[in-house]
């Protein structure tokens, strides 16, 4: 008993310095928690540039602002050095001069060798929808460029004759690589390289330890860690018919890529028709295509970027019927006022636009 009330008056007589102190404590923690958190992301740093022919738009967000700076300098510099390899319209980038030598043994970099590996499993997969060997075409019609036009039949027979992703070689030696493109050949990498540059770069500055980030490489978004909310990034989805930036909804992602591709971009106009930049290899012309857009996200950006451009090719009953044995890819594809979506896409992608009806892909 006496204990108790000896407990009971030290209780009484501290209670006040203890009752303020643990409000102290309690500020203290959460000044150190709001203080940690936005430490933790305080700070943006961004990067404008022009490169692979279109504007970059990157963003790392934390402490650090001279770390990210560097990061962002060194993103900038090793995509100028890519895009010296991968260009097609770089006179001495790899990609030039296996053509410039087609029939010949051409010795290239390490890393455009991965990518004209990649491009040809890719190329096998949609059934040469997607073929990095129809260069001369792209080339003939400068869709995107000042020369522009719609070349004879002739010239695109011609062009046509030499493409064919089967007749690629390439071979390692001692550590080095080459390619072999078949006579007349000439290759364009410009449906999936921008992914490759943005796989790379992200994998650099996570490397690094960069932890939030989001790459935007002319519509190839690349995201690093989760949003500087702490919550998923939101990826929108541009509408096809209005102008930038109204969107049909969205992607809720992290660690992650979002590609679309689409003909509201790159096109070009000539006899009251319009001709995309997204050609048709079967063809060699200007694909024509019911899919408004088509938009993959997946952690492999070189992989979407050169999946949304075969499916933009497939046209819509084709593409679903390519995604319905394939549901862990998130797709979403826009034709009309229809929202196809994979299983894989339901959790992720939400449609904001009324207007336009949601239906999934059944497996
Ligand atoms: P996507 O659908 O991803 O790709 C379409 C492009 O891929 C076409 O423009 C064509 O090049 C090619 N292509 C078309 N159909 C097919 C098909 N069926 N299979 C395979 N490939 C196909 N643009 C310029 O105007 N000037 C430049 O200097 C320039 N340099 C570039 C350098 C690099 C390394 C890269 C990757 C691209 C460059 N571009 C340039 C092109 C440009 O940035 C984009 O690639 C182009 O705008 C198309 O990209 P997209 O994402 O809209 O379409
Ligand atoms: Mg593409």
């Amino acid at each position: 008993m006496s204990v108790f009330i000896r407990f009971k008056k030290r209780a009484g007589e501290l209670s006040q310095p203890r009752a303020i102190f643990t409000v102290l404590f309690a500020v203290a923690l959460v000044a150190l928690l709001i203080f940690g958190v936005s430490a933790r992301r305080e700070k943006e740093v961004v990067s404008e540039s022009f490169h692979l022919g279109t504007y970059i738009n990157l963003r790392a967000y934390g402490r650090d602002k001279k770390f990210l700076e560097t990061e962002l300098n060194g993103a900038k510099s090793e995509m100028s050095r890519l895009e010296g390899l991968f260009s097609a319209n770089i006179a001495d980038s790899d990609i030039s001069r296996a053509g410039a030598s087609s029939g010949e043994w051409v010795e290239i970099s390490a890393e455009t060798a991965s990518l004209a590996a990649r491009s040809l499993e890719i190329a096998n997969m949609t059934g040469g929808t997607f073929d990095p060997t129809i260069g001369a075409i792209v080339k003939l019609w400068g869709i995107g460029t000042s020369s522009a036009r719609v070349p004879s039949r002739e010239e695109t027979a011609q062009a046509l004759a030499a493409a064919g992703w089967e007749k690629v070689s390439l071979c390692e030696e001692d550590g080095k690589y080459f390619i072999k493109l078949a006579h007349g050949q000439m290759l364009d990498m410009g449906a999936i390289a921008k992914g490759r540059v943005a796989d790379i770069v992200r994998a650099k500055l996570a490397d690094d330890g960069v932890t939030c980030a989001l790459l935007n490489l002319g519509g190839n978004v690349v995201v690093i860690g989760s949003a500087p909310n702490g919550g998923p990034w939101k990826i929108g989805i541009q509408h096809p018919d209005e102008p930038r930036g109204e969107y049909i909804g969205f992607f809720a992602v992290t660690d992650s890529s979002v590609v679309t591709s689409g003909a509201y971009e790159r096109y070009f106009e000539a006899d009251g028709v319009r001709y995309c930049h997204i050609f048709d290899p079967s063809t060699g012309l200007p694909a024509v295509s019911d899919i408004s857009s088509v938009t993959i996200a997946d952690a492999d950006s070189t992989f979407a970027d050169a999946l949304c451009t075969a499916l933009y090719v497939m046209g819509c009953a084709k593409s679903l019927e390519f995604m319905r044995a394939r549901p862990d890819i998130a797709a979403v594809v826009v034709s009309d006022k229809k929202v196809y979506i994979t299983p894989a896409a339901k959790k992720t992608f939400t449609l904001t636009d009324k207007n336009f009806t949601l239906e999934e892909i059944p497996q």
